[in-house]
């Protein structure tokens, strides 16, 4: 029986301070193969590297959230590619375009959204997206800077069957999360039952987004099942084969193990 892939997590929020430990042991007894945690800004892709020493089972995504982007300016900006370089990520992420907390200007998010997809190109590696209240623009980017098609993830897609037909069309695979078990997400639903199977991700997003079962409280690796579940039963597949399709499709996009 194939684990299952968490392949996105932020273990280094501190929201997991007092039990780090245990939370990732609950999720590999609980059937996970692997995680993959995301850095979200430099002191985040720190603490990321120092975790996934720990473990093997333990993978990396860094990169600039666009929520985080007002730390970073031209001075700072080759020294953090430097540090991508020499620490190697399975991707490159979260990156993208964030107009829900719109913390940072647009112009700004672009400019460094772009300036991460080139990098991620540079360094032969998948972007992983972050994209809250803005997909035209997330994936016109994506059409306009990627012209021969990308490698990566759109990270908990929020979004409705159009939108992600454009995505998988652009290369792009579809990760699901905690809010497909939401009982107002029927459009994300629809998504989730169109896609194709090769290119179907699961991710809890931990410490957000915690399913249905657990709502308002903190999210874990360990949650996944309850999306992969869903997403079985939505694609009237059976479980196992769901798991074994998710897994295969994230060890092939983040070439897990290859590194
Ligand atoms: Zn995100
Ligand atoms: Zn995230």
């Amino acid at each position: 029986m194939a684990g299952l892939i968490d392949t996105h997590a932020h273990l280094d929020f501190d929201r997991f301070d007092e039990d780090r430990d245990e939370v990732i042991q609950r999720a590999f007894d609980g059937g996970l193969e692997a995680i993959v945690t995301v850095g979200t800004n430099f002191k985040s892709w720190e603490a990321v590297w120092e975790i996934v020493q720990g473990d093997p089972r333990i993978f990396p995504i860094m990169g600039y959230h666009p929520c985080e982007l007002n730390e970073v300016d031209e001075t700072n900006w080759p020294e953090l590619v430097a540090w991508l370089k020499e620490h190697r990520p399975v991707a490159i992420g979260e990156i993208g375009l964030d107009y829900y907390w719109d913390t940072v200007p647009h112009e700004k998010q672009y400019e460094y959204f772009r300036k991460q997809i080139h990098l991620a190109q540079e360094m032969e590696l998948p972007i992983a997206i972050h994209c809250r209240d803005a997909y035209p623009d997330c994936l016109r980017m994506i059409r306009e800077e990627c012209p021969n098609g990308v490698r990566g993830v759109m990270h908990c897609f929020s979004s409705d069957r159009n939108h992600a037909e454009e995505a998988v069309e652009l290369g792009l695979h579809i990760s699901f999360g905690g809010p497909l078990t939401y009982k107002k997400n029927d459009d994300l639903r629809e998504a989730a039952a169109s896609a194709p199977l090769d290119r179907l991700l699961i991710e809890t997003d931990s410490p957000f987004l915690a399913p249905q079962a657990f709502r308002g409280k903190r999210n874990e690796p360990a949650h996944v099942r309850y999306t992969a579940e869903k997403l079985a039963e939505l694609r009237g597949m059976d479980f196992n084969e769901l798991a074994q399709a998710t897994t295969e499709n994230a060890k092939r996009l983040f070439q897990l193990g290859a590194n």
